[in-house]
């Protein structure tokens, strides 16, 4: 028997007991031993997904080991899990871009993700590492792919302005990335005075709000939405030199309508940014094989949570209780698999 955490109802977590699941023929089964807690994973949290409602088993973010062995893995061999699974048939999914198949799942979401001891996972979606890939810290590994593909989305030219509008974990991810990978200057907006401070600590320059940025650009700035607030939105539009782009890493809850003469006289580019790919995800694994892995390893909060504590977890990273932004379950710690 193994247990899995299954978020029943708005902010009801529970955790149950079932089966070790049967793979098909194009699946192998993983043990989960790490999932980071995301964004999108609190919006569905707080019924305000626009997608995804519980009940679900949530968790995209995951690594673990090979559970049964198999002609593609060996037993035990760690692993981190690509959640996306496109359809593999369409042009997208063809040319290495399932992030943008209309026929897409995601596991996490969708499908049965990793707050369950033992998932099944197609064998196309297994990453495997090397023995010494740090398990916990390296769920890291898909929302640094998240950034590692926004960035690819931007034209960063040499001491660009780079305004991030957030500082919580794909703010704080996409600034260490940028700032580490790019000759640029990386600022970020921000209401929250714990966040505030934290950014801080990192060595960010932070604006309480956008009319505090000051108007010195050489060239026009390049945002970084990743808070999904329509209002400020709408002020990025309205900024003084206008945006050379605003690419759109977060998720929104509501549609919004854009002002488009604030876009034409500036030729304002506002680019979608939606997950990765493998290649990108291989990135985000390479970075954190290696020592570049301790500046990004700072956005996550010490304390480890049992399975049990799941509830706790998600309400202490949304009410920012830690001053780091990034919490993880173990799914180890809580009870074995029997
Ligand atoms: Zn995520
Ligand atoms: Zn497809």
């Amino acid at each position: 028997m193994i247990s899995f955490v299954q978020l029943e109802s708005i902010k009801q977590f529970k955790v149950r007991q079932k089966e070790i699941p049967i793979p098909s023929i194009d699946e192998v089964l993983v043990e989960i031993k790490y999932v980071g807690i995301c964004g999108s994973d609190l919006h569905v949290y707080h019924g305000s997904h626009p997608k995804v409602k519980p009940p679900a088993v949530l968790g995209h973010e995951c690594t673990g080991i090979i559970y049964d062995g198999n002609e593609h893995f060996l037993e035990n061999t760690p692993v981190a899990i690509n959640p996306l699974i496109g359809c593999g048939v369409c042009k997208h999914c063809q040319a290495g871009e399932p992030n943008i198949c209309v026929s897409r799942t995601v596991i996490g979401f969708q499908k049965e993700g990793g707050l369950s001891q033992v998932i099944a996972v197609p064998k196309n979606n297994i990453l495997p590492l090397s023995e010494e890939f740090p398990l916990r810290t390296g769920v890291l590994y898909e929302p640094l792919a998240v950034v590692i593909h926004a960035a690819k989305q931007a034209n960063l030219k040499k001491q660009q302005d780079v305004i991030i509008t957030g500082a919580g974990t794909i703010g704080l991810l996409s600034g260490i990335y940028i700032q580490d990978n790019f000759d640029v200057t990386v600022s970020f907006i921000e209401r929250d005075s714990k966040r505030i401070e934290f950014a801080e600590s990192l060595g960010f320059h932070v604006y309480k709000q956008i009319d505090d940025v000051p108007m010195k650009t050489i060239q026009r700035p390049i945002f970084f939405e990743c808070t999904g607030n329509l209002p400020l939105f709408k002020k990025i539009l309205d900024y003084k030199p206008a945006a050379a782009e605003i690419i759109i890493v977060s998720t929104f809850e509501k549609e919004l309508e854009i002002p488009i003469f604030a876009l034409l006289p500036n030729e304002t580019v506002i680019q979608g940014s939606q997950m990765y790919t493998e290649k990108d995800l291989k990135q985000a694994l390479e970075i954190l094989s290696t020592s570049k892995r301790y500046l990004y390893e700072e956005i996550v909060i010490k304390k480890d949570y049992s399975y049990h504590e799941v509830n706790t977890a998600y309400e202490t990273v949304t009410n920012n209780n830690e001053k780091r932004v990034k919490a993880i379950i173990n799914m180890e710690k809580g009870g074995r698999i029997i």
